[in-house]
């Protein structure tokens, strides 16, 4: 077991390939209460350097997503399923994935969001836990079993998957509008929306 103090691992060696190649632990970051809670795969290169998920080209295209439906990345919380990078930007394994689970359980626990947004293939696989056609399934809420607790959890596309297909564009922004939709932000074309009309 690592060493938590709140949400924040200060110290973890749950995953040996990850932590020889880590320059440090990459938590989560924004409000401890968010109504919305992004999660993505695991810190690349500019998050393990800097020390904050999404902060290279992927964070430019969220905060981009968010200025659009008139919501800004201190309005969100974002975490990632592993806080460790994998080496040259491999998918984190199976095992990783899970030695992390229990961090990212507290995460979604204490933070309490009205929706979790899963950005991409791994992290919808692995919290809805079942195979996820992303690009299929973007903008679908579903209900998921995390720490103990119903979730809905909106599936989107990787922001990174916006570079270089502009249908991806769409999909995604798609679904960034649905999550400030349901968090109240912005009004669908039907009014302010609410969590029970999804
Ligand atoms: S990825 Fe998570 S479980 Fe693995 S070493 Fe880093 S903090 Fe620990």
């Amino acid at each position: 077991m690592g060493t938590m103090e709140g949400l924040c691992v200060l110290e973890c060696e749950r995953c040996p390939a990850l932590v020889e190649g880590r320059s440090q632990i990459v938590n989560g970051d924004g409000p401890e209460d968010a109504d919305l809670l992004f999660v993505g795969e695991g810190p690349g290169a500019s998050e393990d350097k800097q020390g904050e998920p999404f902060v290279g080209r992927s964070g430019a295209v969220l905060d981009e997503a968010l200025r659009d439906v008139g919501l800004s990345r201190p309005d969100v919380r974002i975490t990632n399923c592993v806080r460790c990078r994998p080496p040259e930007n491999r998918d984190p394994t199976k095992e990783e994935l899970n030695n992390c689970r229990e961090y990212l359980e507290r995460e979604v626990d204490l933070v309490d969001p009205e929706l979790v947004i899963t950005l991409g293939k791994v992290p919808s696989e692995h919290l809805l836990d079942r195979s996820v056609a992303v690009t299929k399934e973007a903008g679908d809420v579903v209900d998921a079993r995390i720490a103990d607790a119903s979730r809905r959890v909106l599936i989107s596309v990787h922001p990174a998957a916006t570079l270089y297909d502009r249908s991806q564009a769409e999909t995604f922004e798609g679904a960034i509008r649905k999550a400030a939709e349901i968090a109240g932000a912005v009004e669908s074309d039907g009014g302010q929306s609410t969590l029970g009309d999804y």
